[in-house]
């Protein structure tokens, strides 16, 4: 599969990499363009940076979603651009980066990829410094993106990207295809109101082209769905802790029939239990 930018709406691109099935984004305006999420590593930046180039010559604004390694490590790429995030991402890059990192690391050696592993050491990891508390605009010439931050969910400090004029959103991994939700950082039971929020928001009212942070780009519907999945998974949870179950394992085969995977229950069951303490 050759990488090329897909075009999902005027000045709209998506790019879509084999490792993770990860989705980057370029929104070009008359004036600049923004680059949502950097990918993995430094080469990896860099690579999306020179795809970038291929599109535009105007400068980069660049977002991150949240602050999981393969969305923002790339940012070392991005240093002469302004890179916005939630105020939340930075406190997390800053607690959890290098430990990412060395999981990563290690990961990447333990699968026979030490010339990646060896990449990911020598990445500086380069935080977001133009930072999101509410609601904001960017104006790229000539059209507006929104940067919106509607409550927990993926984690506590998902930003989505809206560009209304084209009927788009950039939904970072609070929207997931092709593979669960990933429930590492998660919010179980506060994941589907936070969509349910984002389906209503003024900005986002009709968008109906749906950018997930990995796989195939889905429509509103399908975001509803996930969302109805979410929440009854959440719902389940708590049924099956009222009736006493203890445990990670408990709850998990409590909540099987959902057509959720047992390690997505089992990441979910942790966070459930970590949170209620
Ligand atoms: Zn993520």
């Amino acid at each position: 599969m050759e990488l090329t930018w897909q075009e999902i709406g005027p000045g709209v691109h998506v790019r879509r990499h084999e490792e993770l099935n990860l989705n980057c984004g370029l929104v070009v305006g008359e004036e600049r363009a923004l680059v949502v999420d950097t990918r993995s590593y430094h080469q990896h930046g860099m690579e999306l940076l020179a795809a970038a180039r291929e599109v535009t010559d105007r400068e980069l604004v660049v977002v991150n979603t949240h602050a999981h390694y393969d969305h923002c490590f790339g940012n070392s790429a991005f240093r002469d651009s302004q890179i916005y995030a939630h105020t939340g991402c930075v406190e997390d890059l800053m607690r959890t980066g290098e430990l990412q990192r060395e999981q990563i690391v290690a990961h990447m050696r333990r699968t026979d990829r030490e010339e990646i592993a060896r990449d990911i050491e020598a990445t500086e990891i380069v935080l977001p410094f133009y930072l999101v508390e509410e609601d904001t605009g960017i104006d790229l010439g000539g059209r507006d993106v929104q940067l919106l931050h509607r409550g927990r969910g993926h984690t506590d400090h998902d930003l989505v990207v809206g560009v209304p004029d084209a009927g788009v959103v950039f939904a970072g991994d609070l929207v997931e295809e092709g593979a669960d939700p990933h429930m590492e950082d998660a919010f179980p039971h506060e994941w589907g109101p936070t969509l349910r929020e984002l389906l209503a928001a003024d900005a986002l009212d009709g968008v109906d082209v749906w950018v997930p942070g990995h796989g195939e780009v889905v429509d509103r519907a399908f975001v509803e769905e996930q969302a109805v999945v979410i929440e009854r998974l959440a719902e389940r949870m708590g049924e099956v802790l009222d009736d006493g179950a203890l445990g990670v394992e408990g709850l998990v085969s409590g909540c099987r029939g959902l057509g959720l995977a047992d390690q997505t229950l089992r990441d979910a069951a942790v966070r459930v239990l970590e949170l209620r303490t």
